[in-house]
This record gives structure tokens, C-alpha cells and sequence, in this order.
């Protein structure tokens, strides 16, 4: 007796026209502009802004709630072409929160790739460790005033390199006091002594802070800081967006 052919296996669904097309990564952007860096050791450069949309948190004293939603849907092909159109080689990639997004990551790979110095500001909140070690962080440690200052990721700091500049943004003495320690008490101080960490960077919230004060307890404490104001609320409007 003759063994039967097994059965005939049913020929796969046909795939959907153009269902073989790789998807070309995309972020969702609130605004491209260009601009005088104000902020960072960076700060009075010219320099080419990408904010992305969007951040998990919601600081007190937020400058770019505009931020928060909407945008429009870009890929990241158009982003780098967008700067190299602009021209200016140094590209900061910023938001609401960049870094929540894993296709920044990404993007900043290709600015890197294309020869741009590229900056990331990020909340300090979200883990650093993915980014490409050519590019420079400012990375905010959130202090008390913020109301966030329990997202801060310790462990971040152990990411940062001689490129990343810590940020603290300052409200009040409370808020200084908490930076003063943390720095201390973290061996921040000790970095940047002995260049394992490009700057720390104190920023008193616009218009809120007593800034001859502010400059007294940092000279009081010898702290090893950098005290900044937003260059561009000088230049500009404080409140005007895409600058
Ligand atoms: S992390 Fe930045 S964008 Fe997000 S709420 Fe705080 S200040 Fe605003």
C-alpha cells in the first residue's frame, strides 16, 4: 500500500503593498528655530533649537508648557536636513523632556554623524545612559521648589562625563541650600576639580530669586558654580516662544 503525500501547507495571506518598507523613525516636534544659546557653558552661541514634544513632568516654575502637546509629526530625515539648511553647527535637542522619546536618541546619532556639536537638555529624570558619548548633556538635577525633585535619577550621575554640565535651577534659599548639600555631599565639587565633569550650572528662576543674595551664598559657600542667568529673556521678550 502506498503512503499518502502529506498535506499541502495553505500558501501565506499575500503581505500588504508596501508592508516590506521599513518605517521611517519619527519624532513629534513642537518647534526648529534658531537662536543665541542662553543657557550652559554654550550660552551666547548661535545655535539651532529642536524641541520635542512632550514631558512626563511639570515643574512649578516651567517655562515651555507650550510644549506639553501638540507638535507635528517629523521624521528624523527632515530634522537633520532642516539643520543642515539653518547652517549653524552646533544643534541643542531639547523640550519638555527629549530624552522620554527613545527616537531622540537616535536623531542625535545622526546629527553627531553629520558633523554637528550637538547639546541635549534633559530633566535628569529619564536614564541618560543610551546617549551617544560624542554629545554634551545639561542635565537638570530638580530641586525641592520644582516639586519634582523626587524624579531626580541618582543614577545618572554616574553617566556624565567631562562633556555633561549639571543645571540646578534655583527658586529660593531652600533650593539653594538642598543644591549646596547635594553638590557637596555627591562630590560634584570634586568633578569639576578634576575635569570629569565640564561645569555645574545654577539658574535662579526668572524674576523670582533675589540675585545679588543668590550671588552672596555662592561666594559665602566657595561653591565651584556657575552662575547663569537665560541669556535670551534678556535679548528677547521673556515670555516670546521660539527663541
Ligand atoms: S522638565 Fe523641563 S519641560 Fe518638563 S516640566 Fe520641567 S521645566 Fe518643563
Amino acid at each position: 500500500m502506498s503512503t499518502p503525500a502529506p498535506p499541502v501547507p495553505p500558501s501565506p495571506e499575500p503581505a500588504p503593498p508596501g508592508a516590506d518598507r521599513e518605517v521611517e523613525p519619527f519624532l513629534r516636534i513642537t518647534e526648529v528655530f534658531h537662536s543665541i544659546q542662553g543657557e550652559s557653558t554654550w550660552s551666547g552661541m548661535p545655535c539651532t533649537f529642536i524641541r520635542i514634544t512632550g514631558c512626563p513632568l511639570r515643574c512649578t516654575w516651567c517655562d515651555t508648557t507650550y510644549s506639553f502637546h501638540g507638535g507635528e509629526r517629523r521624521t528624523l530625515d527632515s530634522l537633520v536636513e532642516e539643520a543642515e539648511a539653518i547652517g549653524t553647527r552646533l544643534v541643542e535637542v531639547t523640550g519638555g523632556e527629549p530624552l522620554a522619546h527613545p527616537n531622540a536618541f537616535v536623531l542625535v546619532e545622526r546629527l553627531l554623524d553629520r558633523g554637528f556639536t550637538v547639546l541635549i537638555e534633559t530633566s535628569g529624570a529619564v536614564d541618560v545612559s543610551p546617549r551617544d558619548p560624542r554629545c554634551h548633556l545639561i542635565m537638570d538635577l530638580k530641586c525641592p521648589g520644582s516639586g519634582e525633585v523626587e524624579k531626580n535619577l541618582w543614577s545618572n550621575l554616574d553617566h556624565l562625563t567631562a562633556h555633561d554640565e549639571v543645571k540646578f535651577v534655583v527658586a529660593d534659599r531652600t533650593d539653594y541650600e538642598w543644591m549646596r548639600d547635594v553638590i557637596r555631599e555627591r562630590g560634584l565639587d570634586r568633578r569639576v576639580a578634576d575635569g570629569t565633569l565640564r561645569a555645574l550650572l545654577v539658574s535662579p528662576v526668572h524674576d523670582a530669586v533675589d540675585l545679588e543674595a543668590l550671588a552672596g551664598w555662592i561666594l559665602g559657600d566657595r561653591l565651584p558654580v556657575r552662575f547663569q542667568l537665560q541669556l535670551h529673556k534678556f535679548i528677547w521678550d521673556a515670555d516670546r516662544k521660539g527663541v
